[in-house]
């Protein structure tokens, strides 16, 4: 690889920016994880998450992906043959299903339009059919990162008390959490699932888990076999601050900064950030004439924003432009929609003049490749974030 001078500009959907800060915090000789000092790290760690995760029950943290955190919660809450429902909501839930499948549970997928948010009123039908009780979980992704659609979880955990069915609501806000608001508790969501890479401002390592009541409960019958990922077992030694394995202790030190640095900002500022930011990307999005794959303006994700490339341009040839041009990575299109959209990720730790430059990396991109644009995209950003802040 050729030299190239300045730092490089990671626009993904997650692995983001890691502040210097966290950087520094992680940078440092690890600790006895059985020793005196270790449960205050921990407790400050899990204490900090359950707020992230708007919960007052009980939260994991595994030094895992995301993924790790889904089979964990298939396996301590399910039987082998247990039916579960999943929102087909782009390549994430097709994740969720390929991990169910392989565990041995019976996955009936919900169809939607990728293009839109997770169908509450779908569900709706669904479950008041299902007067036997025969779906013990239901399924759904608060952001579908492949997509850049969120969708509303409160209405979907609303469906569930609705219709009285029991089964568990699992969500998955791998790419949501720490950027627009969660409510596990108040949106009535038995299992909430995330990952360290988006959000959080950390490297990739740790996986997160928010647990209802209920969803610790359906431990007690679940029969699909589990070790490592046996909630019960990391309760027990949560519960006086250690880990019943050796945890990623150098990234909760950049978990304990990172939450620190939440704290500085407020929780409001930072949701109102990611609000700010990704409105000017899709600002310069359609200045462009380019179209934002997620079609309803209020369920465009906060994250992501997933364009699609016009007809007869590569979308591989304009990502390895941008990157061997401008040394940025953008985030490709994922499953069905690998060769029609690319991916320009606003989360984490990010700013105006961040992003601006993101833009315009974006920009360039697209005229080295003679896409004819619309308008200057990059000004309709800029002017939407010099507007008088309210
Ligand atoms: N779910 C969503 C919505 C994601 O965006 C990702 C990864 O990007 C995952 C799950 C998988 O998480 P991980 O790669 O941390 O295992």
């Amino acid at each position: 690889m050729p030299f190239k001078s300045g730092r490089h500009t990671l626009q993904l959907p997650g692995p983001t920016n890691v502040p210097d800060r966290v950087l520094r915090a992680m940078d440092r000789p690890p600790i006895d994880h059985r020793g005196p000092d270790f449960p205050g790290l921990a407790n400050s760690c899990l204490k900090g998450m359950k707020t992230v995760f708007g919960t007052k029950s009980e939260v994991f943290i595994f030094p895992s992906s995301g993924t790790g955190c889904w089979e964990a919660a298939l396996v301590n809450t399910l039987s082998p043959g247990d039916a579960i429902l999943i929102f087909d909501q782009g390549f994430f839930s097709s994740g969720w299903q390929q991990v169910a499948t392989r565990l041995g549970l019976e996955v009936h997928m919900l169809p939607g339009d990728w293009r839109r948010g997770a169908d509450a009123e779908k569900l709706h039908a669904k479950l008041s059919e299902d007067r036997d009780h025969v779906y013990k979980a239901v399924i759904a992704i608060h952001n579908e990162t492949s997509t850049g659609v969120t969708s509303d979880i409160a209405a979907i955990g609303d469906v569930l008390r609705d219709t009285g069915h029991p089964a568990l609501l699992m969500v998955d806000s791998v790419s949501s959490l720490a950027c627009v608001e969660y409510r596990h508790d108040d949106w009535r969501v038995d299992v909430t699932v995330s990952g360290s890479q988006k959000g959080l401002m950390l490297p990739p390592g740790l996986g997160f888990t928010a647990v209802s009541e209920g969803a610790l409960a359906a431990t007690a019958s679940a029969k699909l076999p589990r070790s490592y990922w046996d909630w019960q077992q990391m309760l027990t030694f949560n519960d006086n601050g250690f880990f019943p394995y050796t945890p990623a202790t150098n990234m909760l030190f950049g978990l304990r900064e990172a939450l620190a640095m939440f704290a500085e900002e407020g929780w409001p500022n930072v949701f109102k950030r990611h609000q700010r930011l990704s409105e000017a990307t899709r600002r310069a999005v359609e200045a462009w004439g380019l179209e934002v794959y997620a079609t309803h303006p209020e369920e465009r994700s906060r994250t992501v924003t997933a364009v699609c490339m016009p007809d007869g341009v590569s979308v591989h040839d304009f990502r390895r432009t941008v990157l061997d041009r401008f040394n940025m990575s953008l985030g490709g299109g994922l499953g069905g929609l690998k060769d029609s959209v690319f991916r320009i990720g606003h989360m984490g730790y990010l700013n105006e003049i961040m992003l601006a430059g993101a833009l315009c990396g974006v920009e360039m991109g697209l005229r080295c490749l003679d896409v004819p644009l619309k308008d200057a995209g990059v000004t309709a950003a800029l002017s939407y974030l010099t507007e008088p802040d309210e």
